[in-house]
């Protein structure tokens, strides 16, 4: 099988790789900030994937090359891997490598081209997917033997502590754990997950992605600011995280909280009930009940956690005046996609209506395309 990543790599390195991998990028049907509160998260893989083309090397050289990364040729040395001395893109590859050599793996340098269909920045974990990629590539190029679930933990840590993004584990775990047909139920304090059915063409559901393309800059800081004020209200409630307060239990939580921390406090914690109710109709075969869910969960990111901007409030709304059974935003905020749930018959509508709001807004023209969920990260050639 011919890639555009093999392409990419024999234009590179003028030869041809040991083996292509694939790892994908995600949506998460719902569960928004409550990652890094330890609580509950319902992610799918997309289609769409990064691929790596990779073949090992024995000197401790790393090469890396991107299509999207403008296709010059980063060179590197293992041994000279630390955090911040790599600028750019190449530093989420380079973190993976050091991410493994830190954790003792015998892992050695190597050649890696990569190409991509992930939207970058979107909210749909572009990021993740290198990664993933770069660390099932090194995994197998070297049979280090770690599982799914190893490989993301160790791909979070290249991006926290070589990056120097403080991520939770949703993106990487979503990446590389996914099965096709299937959203992946995952408790974030204990890592551990199963796999939920979603098989939405049976009953003629249809999720779709709608990209707004903007991110508000604002956003870095505010994610930041959100989290310690997750961690102040957990601390002032005697609590490990906000997992811990239970749904029957918020009222009373809140009256122990000054005014600006509730807000936070509600959406976490009504969120979590969210993923929790999502996954009981998934399983019960009642999927068009997540619906109503997706659209409170947005509701609580924009009114409690305020998290959303123009854009995405703007693409809930028509979608669902145009009949979706319901829509919200993903991502950290601020921008980025949207997700709607919508009867496969009336995609286009949906579509064209979004569209229409947005020029009618005179915002840019959103992505639009349809999320079948996939699998995770595996080999492809
Ligand atoms: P998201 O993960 O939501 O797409 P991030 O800001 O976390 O957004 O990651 C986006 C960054 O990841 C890009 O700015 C770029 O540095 C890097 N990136 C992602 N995919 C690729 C790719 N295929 N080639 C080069 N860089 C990439
Ligand atoms: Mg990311």
């Amino acid at each position: 099988m011919t890639t555009d990543a093999a392409d990419a790599f024999a234009a590179a390195y003028g030869d041809s790789p040991d083996g292509v991998w694939a790892a994908p990028g995600r949506i998460n049907v719902i569960g928004e900030h409550t990652d890094y509160n330890e609580g509950f998260v319902l992610p799918a893989a997309l289609p769409q994937t990064t691929r790596v083309a990779a073949r090992r090397r024995t000197d401790g050289r790393i090469r890396l090359t991107s299509v999207q990364g403008d296709c010059r040729v980063a060179e590197l040395l293992l041994a000279e891997l630390a955090p911040g001395a790599v600028p750019g893109w190449a530093a989420y590859p380079a973190g993976v490598f050091w991410a493994l050599a830190q954790a003792g793996h015998p892992v050695g340098g190597a050649d890696l081209a990569f190409s991509s269909d992930v939207p970058t920045g979107a909210g749909l974990s572009s990021s993740a997917a290198l990664e993933c990629a770069t660390a099932i590539a090194l995994d197998e190029l070297f049979a280090l033997g770690l599982d799914a679930p190893a490989r993301a933990l160790l791909a979070q840590r290249a991006e926290n502590d070589f990056v120097g993004v403080p991520c939770g584990a949703l993106d990487q775990m979503a990446s590389s754990c996914c099965v096709a047909g299937h959203a992946f139920f995952l408790d974030t304090r204990t890592l551990t997950g199963r796999q939920v059915p979603l098989d939405l063409p049976a009953v003629g559901l249809s999720l779709l992605v709608i990209d707004t393309r903007v991110k508000h800059d604002l956003g870095d800081g505010a994610y930041a600011a959100l989290r310690a004020g997750c961690e102040r209200a957990a601390e002032l409630l005697g609590v490990r995280a906000l997992r811990d307060v239970g749904i029957g239990e918020l009222a009373a939580a809140e009256q122990q909280l000054p005014a600006e921390l509730r807000p936070l406090l509600r959406h976490v914690v009504t969120e979590d009930q969210r993923v929790l109710d999502a996954i009981r109709l998934l399983d019960a075969g009642e999927p068009r009940g997540l619906g109503p869910v997706l659209t409170a969960g947005h509701a609580s990111l924009r009114d409690d956690y305020r998290v959303s901007c123009p854009e995405t409030d703007l693409a809930v709304s028509a979608a669902n005046a145009a009949g979706a059974l319901g829509a919200r935003m993903m991502g950290g905020g601020f921008g980025g996609s949207v997700l709607a749930l919508v009867d496969t018959d009336r995609l286009e509508a949906v579509e064209r209506a979004v569209r229409a709001a947005f020029a009618g807004a005179g915002f840019t023209d959103p992505f639009v395309f349809p999320a079948v969920p996939s699998q995770g990260a595996h080999r492809i050639a």
